[in-house]
């Protein structure tokens, strides 16, 4: 997929970065300054108006494939709640340079943060994997912290990811849907580490979402930050709907594979689920 004319603009990007952070918080996943979110644009657009400080940096690892391309992403240690009020202020802009090892980072004069997020690196990996097999124009990923997904990938039977789609996808028709790869589901890993960042961009060529057990989610989207949000509420409604069930002793019928196939038939699904 890629977006076609006329493109948003910076201003309604930053909107939808503002928006997608507050349903974030509105879910609870982004408790304190948890959570990051990042959109890559591979159109031509003027960020120094709104970010007219200027700073080479480097790229925390080579991005040969987002040469030239802006990348919005969080300041570290933001809340998701407050972009909406300031985008400027808790966002910067990378244009990446030519080699894709460097960039340059624009900010707003009322920056409100040091360094990017603390995930930065694999913002930036999923969103290179991602241009180098689709080409894609556009490009947005969120990492948030829902409560209950997170909850489940703590009791070690939810860290398979064939059970953990088969058990989430069953609560309402919808999520396999949304959801029709199922949910990526990785061991725990360090935060911000170089394997992190490798197996997520693994799992992320595979799903549209992944669990990180015991710390949270990425979701990407080549349509929308609201796109990839949606993701992440359908898989922690699900996590919400199993976890009552585990409290409610298993007592939930769940949609059976019968009523999922019924589901998948009607809307023409492609799925590997069932
Ligand atoms: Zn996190």
């Amino acid at each position: 997929m890629a977006l076609k004319e006329p493109f948003p603009d910076l201003g309604e990007i930053l909107v939808s970065i503002g928006e997608g952070g507050k349903r974030i918080a509105n879910i609870d996943a982004a408790e304190g300054a948890a959570g990051n979110i990042s959109v890559c644009i591979g159109w031509p657009i003027e960020v120094r108006r709104r970010f007219p400080v200027a700073e080479e940096i480097p790229l925390p690892q080579p991005a040969p494939h987002l040469a030239g391309r802006v990348v919005l992403v969080t300041g570290s240690g933001r809340r998701l709640r407050d972009i909406e009020a300031d985008p400027a202020a808790n966002l910067g802009a990378v244009v990446v340079g030519p080699d894709g090892e460097t960039g340059t980072l624009c900010t707003s004069p009322g920056r409100l943060f040091e360094r990017l997020t603390s995930e930065w690196n694999s913002h930036l990996a999923v969103h290179d994997d991602t241009v180098e097999r689709t080409g894609t124009n556009f490009h947005a990923v969120v990492h948030a912290q829902p409560p209950h997904l997170t909850y489940l990938s703590h009791l070690p039977a939810y860290r398979d990811e064939d059970r953990l789609s088969r058990r989430l996808l069953r609560w309402e028709p919808e999520t396999i849907i949304n959801l029709p790869a199922g949910i990526g589901v990785l061991p725990f890993m360090l935060p911000g580490s170089a394997t992190l960042m490798e197996a997520n961009v693994e799992s992320l060529r595979r799903h549209r979402i992944v669990l990180w057990s015991k710390h949270g989610v990425m979701a990407r989207s080549d349509i929308s930050v609201t796109r990839a949000v949606d993701r992440i509420e359908y898989a922690e409604t699900a996590a919400r709907f199993e976890y009552m069930d585990l409290v409610n002793e298993e007592r939930g019928e769940g949609l059976t594979v019968d009523e999922m196939r019924a589901v998948v038939e009607a809307f023409n699904v492609r799925t590997t689920i069932i």
